[in-house]
């Protein structure tokens, strides 16, 4: 016999939150991830009134369902969202996506935009990894350094200052890990969730899903027929962000709400670092080439550049 949901107590449940001991029907479901979001929104003022949000959607399920929660729960207050994409030059791979975003924003009424790497730096994914100077550069963070400029300036000629994305709560996790097993400890500070103003035109970060286990957004996506990219990166790294990805689910099946405890604790780690002087805090430059904000002389953008150009 189904059970029934233990928030309306109504329907018949189709998920059992192992974390909580809740069993929720489909509308619960979907209404406790958004309200979710809505409370880190808020928890960590990401969003305030008259901000112009671009989301950065690359047709994966994270991002889609971003936008799709984000249009739920901000129809009202911040009525104005776009969302934005990067087009790699990945022949076979971002089409598709392209495809799906362009279809997913008309039907929900988003405005949408695209900038490609060829158009912003005359070089595709495809054409860079032909001419990489060296197999140890590795494809992702090439693709990483120019995706993060190619949306900062495209959330900039869209007039937006806020850029959320569909991180969410295992990523975060992993990152800490990354962060922690490179002895990168600055850098935790940086992943501390309340915004922090950077560059000219004082661009912020937010990433509302940061609190919501990655399975359940799969499960919100599959519930409301969100479509996603079924299809790999052909340049995908088998990083060590897929090791940790995988012991952190074996833990969590073993001990349920782990993930939490760990989310918990890596936030009054962030929070503290984030307050150390030379943490957060580090004199920002402007880089001598593009004049974009930088912590060096040179940028990471222009750098990557500069190893292609020499090679040509
Ligand atoms: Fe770029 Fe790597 Fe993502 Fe492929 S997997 S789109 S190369 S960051
Ligand atoms: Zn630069």
């Amino acid at each position: 016999m189904s059970k029934q949901c233990s928030k309306c107590k109504k329907n018949n449940a189709i998920y059992f939150r192992q974390y909580s001991g809740e069993l929720l029907c489909n509308k619960c479901f979907i209404k406790s991830v958004e309200y979710k979001a809505k409370k880190t929104l808020s928890k960590f003022s990401m969003i305030k009134h008259g901000d112009r949000v671009a989301v950065a959607v690359s047709g994966g399920k994270d991002s889609l369902t971003l936008l799709n929660i984000l249009k739920n729960i901000l129809s009202d207050v911040n009525p104005e969202l776009i969302a934005i994409t990067v087009d790699e030059g990945i022949e076979g791979y971002r089409d598709e996506s392209l495809h799906i975003v362009k279809n997913f924003c008309s039907n929900i009424g988003v405005e949408s935009r695209v900038l490609s790497f060829r158009e912003l730096f005359g070089l595709s994914m495809d054409k860079a990894m032909e001419v990489r100077p060296s197999d140890k550069i590795s494809s992702c963070s090439i693709c990483g350094t120019f995706r993060r400029r190619a949306i900062d300036l495209l959330a900039e000629s869209c007039g937006a200052n806020v850029i959320a994305t569909g991180h969410n709560l295992d990523d975060y996790i992993q990152t800490f890990f990354i962060n922690l097993f490179a002895g990168d400890v600055e850098r935790i500070g940086w992943t501390y969730p309340e915004p922090v103003e950077y560059g000219s035109s004082g661009l912020k970060k937010i990433k509302p899903l940061m609190e919501i286990y990655e399975k359940e957004l799969v499960l919100y996506a599959i519930h409301l027929n969100i479509p996603f990219q079924s299809e790999e990166c052909p340049y995908k790294d088998e990083s060590i962000r897929s090791a940790f990805r995988s012991h952190l689910n074996s833990l969590e099946n073993i001990h349920p709400g782990i993930k939490y405890n760990a989310y918990n604790s890596i936030l009054k780690i962030a929070k503290k670092v984030k307050s150390t002087p030379n943490a957060i805090n580090q004199e920002r430059k402007q880089c001598l080439v593009c004049n974009r904000d930088s912590s060096n002389n040179i940028c990471s953008v222009c750098h990557t550049l500069s190893l292609f150009v020499k090679r040509n």
